[in-house]
């Protein structure tokens, strides 16, 4: 199946039945590898001519483009971090020394929404966009979406954000359109749009879609369960991936819930779950190798099921900003390696994200593994939480300070009960001491356009 830049919606058309978008995401794992191993030598091949950054980064590893072939010998060579990426970004504008076309090759540029220090920018080929187009694509198929449907689209449209102008591009791509309202156009102005053209699938963050069913009654005079909308896709942040905000999101809506994950470097998304919603595939091992570091040995292990680790990905077939061995600060546990969908690349659900992990005595803490364990307790906190880290790096105090909102049906006389609840079930799943804090309903802000931020930085001034 070859997909010109301008998309032929008659060819998205006939994919509508298909199992999968591209018969690559259910291709045995040994064949995918041949693909991916010809494709890494025309990369390597690629670096070593156009790529200043990458000479000097194999220069200095003393390895050279030739001696990379398989997907074995990426062990061979270093990380590419963030921190370098940004730095090459400083030294060279616009789009840094690891710009490996030229300007006049380059169609699209797309920034990262950094929650540290100045945005990410990236730079597209004709081609690398095309990809970009095709990765999105399998992540919708799988969730659900299909060429004719009409899709709300409640992400971010702002700054060239990866959640905005690509996706409404990967949704032309495969057929399906796009209602280009954007999360910044307000929950109002969204529900008003589903309300006047019943899109069949919703695409947003998983804490804005929640808060935009719960507004659809007083803002359009209707329950988002009354609109015809069958399927949800999250993503952008890690909620879609616990069962309770899942299944609260599935209620709200009266549609199926499914999530996928991607970045803002290598594409907008490449895993998404299937109907199964057992986890994630990875579904583009054609276009980007992935393999999983374990961050306490230091070492590649397999993806079998219940491992975790970070996600380390190389680009194949990249052209303008390409990277190699790019540490994605991703944690993840792998599920599963098999489905009944027929898709072959392995499956997971994020854990966390290392710009987000603390390090309390010693153990690494994720703000959203504690939000999981907070939401699953429901009723009696009602999944509101911040944690206080009002400390650089990591912390030698004995406890993390956490705070949790009580259940609105519970009284306050019985907060020692919950907080002796919560710590020991913290204290069980997570490896760490929690010091709960009890306080009041609507103590924190509800989730709004912007994403929730689970960490505070210093104590608040609680009543
Ligand atoms: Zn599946």
């Amino acid at each position: 199946m070859e997909f010109g830049m301008r998309f032929r919606r008659a060819d998205a058309i006939q994919r509508k039945a298909a199992r999968s978008w591209h018969d690559v995401e259910c291709a045995p794992l040994e064949q995918v590898r041949t693909i991916q191993e010809a494709k890494l030598v025309r990369q390597m091949e690629w670096l070593g001519q156009r790529s200043g950054f990458y000479q000097h980064k194999f220069r200095e590893a003393g390895i050279s483009f030739s001696e990379i072939r398989t997907v074995d010998d990426l062990q061979k060579l270093p990380y590419t971090l963030k921190t370098e990426i940004r730095e090459s970004l400083g030294a060279e504008r616009p789009f840094g020394r690891h710009l490996a076309a030229a300007l006049s090759e380059v169609v699209q540029m797309q920034a990262s929404s950094g929650t540290t220090g100045s945005p990410s920018y990236v730079a597209l080929t004709e081609s690398d966009a095309e990809t970009w187009h095709e990765m999105s694509a399998r992540c919708f198929f799988a969730g659900g979406i299909r060429p004719g449907d009409v899709v709300l689209h409640a992400f971010s449209m702002a700054k060239g954000f990866v959640g905005g102008i690509p996706i409404v591009q990967a949704l032309q791509y495969m057929g399906a359109i796009d209602i280009p309202v954007g999360a910044d156009g307000g929950a109002d102005r969204l529900l008003r749009a589903a309300a006047d053209l019943r899109p069949r699938c919703v695409l947003g963050a998983p804490n804005f879609v929640a808060y935009l069913a719960e507004k659809a009654p007083e803002l359009i005079g209707m329950k988002a369960s009354e609109l015809g909308v069958e399927r949800v896709i999250v993503g952008g942040e890690p909620g879609g991936g616990i069962p309770a905000i899942r299944a609260h999101i599935e209620e709200l809506w009266g549609a199926k819930c499914t999530e996928l994950l991607g970045g803002t470097d290598i594409g907008v998304a490449y895993w998404s779950e299937c109907d199964e919603q057992s986890g994630m595939h990875m579904v583009s091992l054609d276009h980007v190798i992935v393999e999983l570091l374990d961050t306490d040995t230091d070492k590649i292990i397999p993806f079998e099921t219940g491992v975790r680790g970070e996600l380390i990905y190389t680009a194949i077939g990249r052209q303008a900003s390409p990277l190699v061995r790019f540490r994605s600060g991703d944690h993840v546990e792998v599920l599963g390696t098999s489905c009944s969908c027929g898709r072959t690349g392995p499956k997971i659900r994020c854990v966390g994200r290392t710009d987000d992990m603390l390090i309390v005595r010693g153990a690494n803490v994720f703000p959203s593994a504690i939000q999981s364990i907070v939401t699953e307790m429901a009723p009696v906190t009602n999944g509101v939480m911040r944690v206080l880290a009002d400390f650089e790096g990591h912390t030698t105090q004995s406890a993390l300070t956490v705070y949790i909102e009580r259940g609105p049906a519970r009284k306050q006389a019985d907060d020692a009960e919950l907080k002796d609840k919560v710590e020991t079930r913290l204290r069980n799943a997570l490896a760490f001491r929690a010091n709960v804090i009890v306080v009041s309903p609507d103590t924190f802000e509800k989730p709004g356009v912007a994403k929730v931020a689970l960490t505070l930085r210093k104590r608040p001034d609680l009543p």
